[in-house]
């Protein structure tokens, strides 16, 4: 069964994501848990938490996954930065597990001229020095786009990635990241090449979520700017080949696309649903 959603404003509260989600035609969706730029952390509260536990076992919404905010960089070389950045995620934790919700979907870092490898090694280190934090969470390192220093957009670095963390991990790809990042999935040849590197390099199987989001810049640009489904350099008949992608269609499907005068969340979704061969 299809799992289709897009990214759900928390602005109303989170036991408005249900309701939301469904009005525009989600049975998926993904949240941040508190404002995803700022360092202010207010966590969800036992009560609140608890009857959205209830709710997400109910209702047919689902995953419901937590996206982190945009500051923490578990790579700094900065200790400070570090450390906040360490305690955000162990928030993140906390509050995906008081809510019962069992994804947590992280951006890797940046390394800021350090190495490499000691970006990607400091990356597993923060994360297994709070493991005892992930309980039930599957935490989901998103492909980048591989802009500046940013680690996770090859599928050797997010392979480094996954075989370093004591707990249960896998990995999220965001279509418009592939993209940026050189991997190209604009038809059905290209998108099989793609796959089959990535199972080979990471293992389909640790292939969890994905990031529909169609995207501005061309192959290679490293350039992370969406686009509405179609209507980038992935186009039609990229999206038409992964939305109906044998091994894709049982994997949830995320829209980060943008909100503007030419569509919203909705158009998104319905033009999605469209090409769905049935
Ligand atoms: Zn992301
Ligand atoms: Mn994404
Ligand atoms: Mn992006």
């Amino acid at each position: 069964m299809y799992r289709i959603g897009f990214h759900v404003s928390i602005a109303q509260g989170f036991l408005n994501v249900f309701e939301s989600a469904k009005l525009l035609g989600a049975n998926c969706c993904q949240i941040f848990t508190h404002s995803p730029r700022s360092w202010k952390f207010k966590l969800v509260s036992e009560d609140i938490a608890k009857t959205f536990k209830n709710m997400y076992r109910q209702k047919d919404i689902k995953p419901i996954v937590v996206h982190d905010s945009y500051l923490p960089n578990l790579a700094s070389n900065d200790l400070e930065m570090r450390e906040k950045s360490i305690d955000s995620i162990k928030k993140e934790f906390i509050c995906c597990n008081r809510m019962g919700l069992e994804f947590l979907n992280i951006h890797p870092g940046a390394h800021k001229g350090q190495s490499k490898e000691k970006g990607l090694l400091q990356i597993c280190e923060s994360l297994n020095s709070i493991k005892e934090h992930a309980e039930n969470v599957t935490l989901l390192f998103e492909n980048t786009s591989g802009g500046g220093s940013v680690l996770g957009s090859t599928f050797e670095e997010l392979k480094f990635l996954i075989d370093g963390i004591d707990f249960n991990c896998g990995v999220t790809l965001d279509t418009c990241h592939l993209f940026a990042s050189g991997y190209d999935i604009s038809n059905r040849e290209t998108l099989e090449n793609t796959l089959s590197h990535f199972d080979k390099k990471v293992g389909l199987e640790n292939l969890k979520l994905l990031h529909l989001n169609d995207t501005k810049g061309e192959l290679s640009s490293k350039k992370d700017r969406h686009e509405h489904i179609g209507l980038g350099m992935i186009g039609v008949e990229g999206f038409n080949a992964i939305v109906n992608h044998e091994y894709l269609k049982n994997i949830p499907m995320i829209l980060e696309t943008p909100v503007n005068e030419k569509r919203g969340d909705i158009e998104n979704i319905i033009f999605l649903k469209k090409m769905i061969e049935t």
